[in-house]
């Protein structure tokens, strides 16, 4: 394996690749035998802990009855009624097994609907990886300069994440979504969001729910089935339909397998009347005020933005970020010291500031995290 790894994001974290032997709840353990609390979450997925019942439960009875069927389920009918449900642009959708074969579906589906070919895609923006040729890069919260790329008529689609997550927590500006969807409409783009990130985690609608504008297509993985190998792409009925009369092109051994569809009923169960996601405000923002006061106390300038269910801890800035360009002053290399003093003391966090929440994070493992950070802060200051 290069790198010792099988993701490139996986690569180069200090001291070495970890290597895990169990999670639960809120934890997972190393083979040393280190319990660490994990904020990576999977990158994201963990939605519910690592062990949620639910889930468990799900999965092992359909083992019982089989693993991949190569046809359709009853379950996966379920999980695709129950998400239609749930997102608002969501009227058709098809099961895919990764975020990155979501969004090379969705834009198959855009240059099938327009004849067009080239994408705009914004600076820090992740869409897994996907091809780069075709594919334009513009300042995400800028209205003015999309809407003059979008004037020559000649864009296939827009994607963004309506929250800007993969780099930074950074949420839209006020009306910037409205604008760009007006914009799109009115130059014939489709516009997609990629709510791998945001989908089931900042509402159980996602962004898109939360800001109250509806996308023409919308990919989603991560939280949709608790760390399964869900992906989704969803979005308007006869944009999907173009799968069927074979001008766009979808296919996947594993997709909608009948573990995984087991797993994605379980956990949109668990997720659908949001209570789970509000419940993880309180000690969201907990967390947050508790990591910059640490880094406050320590005289360590930051900013911790974003949503209570996935925050940034932008050390070096003075100000929150609005875009990409403000994340470039992001002193990374203290950040990954802290992320080190932190595993020190046994807390897992993403090198590059993201951090996860799950329902499984109590108020003992919040309350263990401050007292972790106030100590990695004093061990970076200066
Ligand atoms: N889109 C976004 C917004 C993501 O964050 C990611 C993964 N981090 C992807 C797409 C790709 O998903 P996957 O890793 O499942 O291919």
């Amino acid at each position: 394996m290069p790198g010792g790894v099988s993701s490139n994001f996986r690569h180069g974290i200090s001291p070495t690749p970890l290597v895990f032997e169990r999670a639960e709840g809120p934890w997972l353990f190393d083979v040393d035998g280190n319990r660490l609390i994990d904020y990576y979450l999977g990158m994201g997925p963990m939605i519910l802990g690592h062990t949620p019942e639910p889930v468990l439960r799900a999965v092992a009875g359909q083992l019982q009855r089989g693993i991949l069927y190569g046809g359709q389920s009853a379950l996966e009918a379920e999980a695709a009624e129950l998400f239609c449900s749930l997102v608002p642009c969501a009227e058709k959708l098809r099961f895919a097994s990764s975020g990155s074969e979501a969004v090379q579906a969705a834009l198959a589906l855009a240059r099938a609907a327009t004849g067009r070919r080239i994408v705009v895609d914004f600076e820090g923006h992740y869409h897994g990886w996907i091809p780069r040729g075709e594919v334009e890069l513009l300042t995400w919260n800028d209205l003015a300069a999309l809407e003059a790329r979008l004037s020559d008529g000649d864009v296939a689609a827009v994607i963004m994440e309506p929250a800007m997550c993969n780099a930074g927590a950074i949420a839209p500006a006020p009306g910037y979504l409205e604008g760009a969807r007006a914009a799109c409409s009115r130059h014939g783009t489709v516009l997609i969001f990629d709510e791998v990130i945001t989908g089931f985690r900042v509402a159980p609608g996602g962004a898109q729910q939360l800001f109250g504008v509806t996308p023409d297509l919308a990919t989603f993985g991560k939280c949709v089935a608790n760390g399964f190998p869900v992906a989704v792409v969803a979005g308007r009925a006869d944009l999907l339909d173009l799968f069927v009369t074979g001008a766009a092109m979808h296919g996947g051994t594993y997709n909608a397998n009948p573990v995984s569809m087991a797993a994605t009923l379980a956990t949109l169960r668990a997720l659908a009347d949001g209570s789970v996601l509000r419940a993880l405000e309180a000690p969201g923002r907990r967390l947050m005020q508790g990591l910059d006061a640490a880094l406050r106390a320590a005289g360590v300038p930051a900013v911790v933005t974003g949503f209570p269910q996935i925050f940034h801890v932008g050390l070096g800035l003075t100000e929150p970020a609005r875009d990409h360009r403000d994340l470039a002053r992001v002193d990374r290399v203290r950040y990954v010291r802290f992320c080190g003093e932190l595993l020190a003391r046994r807390v897992r966090a993403l090198e590059r500031g993201a951090w996860f929440l799950s329902a499984a994070h109590d108020d003992a493992v919040i309350d263990e995290t401050i007292e972790a950070a106030a100590a990695a802060a004093m061990a970076i200051r200066g």
